[in-house]
Formats: C-alpha cells, structure tokens, sequence
C-alpha cells in the first residue's frame, strides 16, 4: 500500500468496491461509476481525491456542528490519547474526562436533567433508553408498563432498538422489525398528510393520536413515548406548534415518560442548546451524539432527569454498559466542542444572526416551479419537491426527482441530502452569510438544471 493511505482515484475506487460494504447505499449503483473519495475538509468545505471543493450542506451527517479543522479538538483527542488512551467506568471506576463532561451536560441540560449515561453512538443511547424506561417501571413496581410508542418515519438509528424505535418501512422490511412491544403512531407532516386541516387543527389531532394509543394498548401497559423535536432524516418534519404542548400534556396525565432524540436537534442546531428549549419540552430523558463531540469522536449518551436515575440507582446494579461507553478521548473531545460552542458563541449567532439569514434566503427557493415549500428551524430545512404546488402533489415515481437533484447539487459542488422527494439541508452552525449565498445559487442552479 502506498504511504498515508494515497492511492490514486481509480485504485482506491477499486480496493472500496472490492472490500467495503457501505452504510445505505445503492452498491449496484456506486460501483457503475466508483464512489466519490473525501480526502480532507476545512470549515464548511470538503475537497475529494480530484481536488474539488464542495460546501458540506449536511455538516457531514448532520454532526460537524462546529465545522471542520478544529486544531483544538484534534489537540484535546492527542492530549488524552498520550495520558489515558483507554479506561472505562465500570465497575466503581471513573476518570477525569468523564466527570467533566457529564458535570458540563448537566450544567447545560435543561431543568434537572442530571445523569448522563453514555455510548459510542445515538443508536446505542437509544438502545439503553429502551432498557432503562422499562427497568425504571418495574423498579418502580409497575413491570407491565413496558411499551414504547414512536413515530412512522422517525429514524432513532440502526440497532435492533434503534430500527425498531424508528418508524422506517423500509428497514423494518429487511430485518424482521420492530422487536416486540414498540408501536408507532403517524408523524405531524402538514405537508404531506395535512389534507384541509389547518397545520395547527393537523398538529393537535396527530399529538392525539398518542392520547389513542395509550387507551387502545391500556395506560398500564405503556413506559414511554420517544421522538425527535424535529424529524430529520425522515424529511425535517417540522411539527406544528400546537404538536409538542398537546404531546407533553399527554405524557404528564398519562404517566409516560417522555424521551426527546436530541441526536440531531441537540448542540446548537436549532439555535439553542437542544432542539426541547426550542419547543419547550420538558423531556425526562434526551438522546445525545452527533453535536456532542461534532462527530470528531464517536460519542452518544443519555442524558436522565435526577428523580428517574435515582429509581434506577436505587434498585441496585443496571446490568447494562458498552465498552465505549465514557471513552476518555470521545469525552476529552466532546468536552473541548462544547467548550468552544459556548464561548466562541456560536449557538447564539444561530438563533440571532445565521438561522434568520438563511430562513429567509431559503424561502426564496420556494418560488421555484419545482419547489412546493421551503421550510427551515435554526439551521435544519426542506424543500419539498412536488410536480403540482397548489395540490401538494407527489411524483409518481416517488424518490427519483429527489435522488436525481442530489447528485445534481453533487456535481456542482453543494451536499444536500434527499430523503424521497424532499432535499435536506443542515450544514456546519458556523456557515458564513456568504457560504449561504453561494449554497442558494447552487441550490438554484441543481433545481434549474433538472427542469
Ligand atoms: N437518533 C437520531 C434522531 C438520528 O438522526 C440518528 C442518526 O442519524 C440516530 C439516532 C442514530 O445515531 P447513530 O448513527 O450515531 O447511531
């Protein structure tokens, strides 16, 4: 193998085929004409094997909230890489980087959400939250409550819990999903499912969907609902604001426990620390990754309100933990991103200065023919793609505009993700006003270019 891994294009594009299986991705597809190699990146820009530089409208996946070629993230990660590479806080153990951090998210957490359990990824985290709601109920006395009720077309991640959380069809098809006792009830995507109700008429009725589905199943029977404040890879459904209220009043009547993924929402993507102070959700337990370390580390967690880590402390040992849960370098590095999040102020220059220059920039993709709506939260958005605007109509082949536009804005340089026929946008929180501008006009001209 040449030094530092440089093969040149075509061999590397070779050697992946032959050898790399990779996450979602169509393998027929990417091997007609080889995968696209990123060799480095810098802020908002990411340059592949060719030399050409691409605005990173997704901050990866949705996670280099702090932008790319942070020297004092790679600093932190060599620091504690020379001091302890590797400890864990099993058995009665702990160590510096793990303390700090999890004094620092409670410090930053809404109310009292105090205790952080970690993980190497959101999928993980979300597979303790599943163990841990149940094994709260039945410390609590209550085993029988043990179901979760999710959202259809929420992502929660790739695990057997994770992808039965989810609401995805077409990953439940593919592995004998969901595990037992998870349920889902429909998203609040005006958009598309809203028909004449006014989007908040719309928002009531599918938050009272939960209030449903706790009386068909039984109040009994239920330990918690999970969402994230805003769907993101199911489309960045943004709920209408009479969801989230109508929501939190039925967890608190019902007695469910309330679990907001903050895998995306969380560290600044909103404009506030987490995606709930943005819609006032009072969560007892937050999903966390991506943000947390600005994916320079794999990191995830949960992060639990004091009254319910107590109940489980209190019942003696939760046999549960991962290798990686509190690695020391993932914590050193998701501590020195949040340190820089906070002090550099950049969350702050989200809600106040970046996320209204984009809204409104981004609005004005909607009067492109193609484009049925254009609608955006701190710096998530969507277009929504449509043949028919006044309809709110979908393509026939559903997902083909979509895919098509994407390797449009691919080819001239700009990431944007599509999930179906809405294209995604969720780039690094500190793009500049004119990286916006430059991201619209390749926006535009990938729309044009397909009419
Ligand atoms: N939860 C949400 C809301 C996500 O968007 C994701 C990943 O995209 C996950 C969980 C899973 O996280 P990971 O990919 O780190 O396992």
């Amino acid at each position: 193998a040449p030094k530092d891994n440089h093969y040149p294009t075509a061999e590397l594009q070779a050697l992946d085929a032959a050898h790399h299986i990779h996450p979602f991705s169509d393998s027929a597809a990417m091997r007609a004409r080889g995968a696209r190699v990123i060799t480095q990146a810098d802020g908002v820009w990411l340059t592949d094997s060719e030399g050409n530089r691409i605005l990173d409208g997704m901050a990866g996946l949705w996670c280099v909230n702090i932008g790319y070629g942070r020297e004092e993230l790679a600093e932190a990660a060599a620091r504690q890489m020379r001091q302890l590479p590797f400890y864990n806080t099993f058995f009665m153990t702990t160590h510096p980087p793990a303390v700090a951090l999890s004094a620092k998210l409670a410090e930053i957490a809404p109310g009292d959400l105090n205790r952080v359990f970690y993980a190497g990824s959101g999928s993980e985290a979300n597979d303790t939250n599943i163990r841990l709601v149940r094994h709260y109920w039945h410390a609590m006395g209550k085993p029988e409550k043990r179901t979760i009720i999710a959202r259809k077309n929420a992502y929660h991640g790739s695990t057997m819990g994770g992808a039965s959380l989810g609401g995805m069809g077409a990953m439940h098809a593919q592995g004998g999903l969901p595990i037992p006792d998870i349920v889902h009830i429909d998203q609040p995507h005006w958009w598309a499912e809203g028909d004449d109700l006014s989007p908040e008429e719309f928002g009531r009725a599918r938050a009272r969907q939960l209030e449903e589905m706790i009386d068909r199943l039984g109040e009994g029977t239920v330990a918690a609902f999970i969402a994230e404040p805003i769907q993101g890879a199911g489309g960045v459904i943004i709920p209408p604001e009479s969801y989230w209220p109508e929501i939190s009043r039925i967890c608190r009547e019902r007695e469910i426990l309330l679990i907001a993924d903050e895998v995306i929402c969380g560290f600044g993507r909103t404009g506030h620390w987490f995606g709930s102070q943005h819609f006032g959700i009072d969560p007892d337990i937050m999903t966390i990754a991506k943000g947390l370390s600005s994916g320079y580390q794999p990191i995830g967690g949960s992060i639990i309100r004091e009254s319910v880590a107590e109940v489980i402390e209190a019942s003696g040992e939760f046999f549960h933990g991962y290798t990686y849960s509190s690695h020391p370098v993932a914590a050193a590095v998701a501590l020195e991103n949040i340190r820089i999040l906070g002090e550099e102020g950049i969350i702050d220059r989200v809600r106040e200065d970046t996320a209204p220059y984009m809204a409104q920039k981004w609005a004005t993709l909607a009067e492109h023919p193609m484009v049925g709506e254009a609608r955006m939260v701190g710096l998530m958005g969507a277009l929504e793609l449509t043949p028919d605007k006044a309809a709110r109509a979908a393509f026939a082949n559903e997902g083909t505009v979509g895919l098509m536009t994407r390797e449009r804005c691919f080819a001239n340089g700009l990431v944007m993700r599509h999930v179906g026929d809405k294209m995604i946008i969720s780039p690094p929180l500190v793009i500049t006003h004119e990286e916006i501008d430059r991201l619209i006009e390749l926006a535009w001209q990938s729309l044009d270019e397909g009419m």
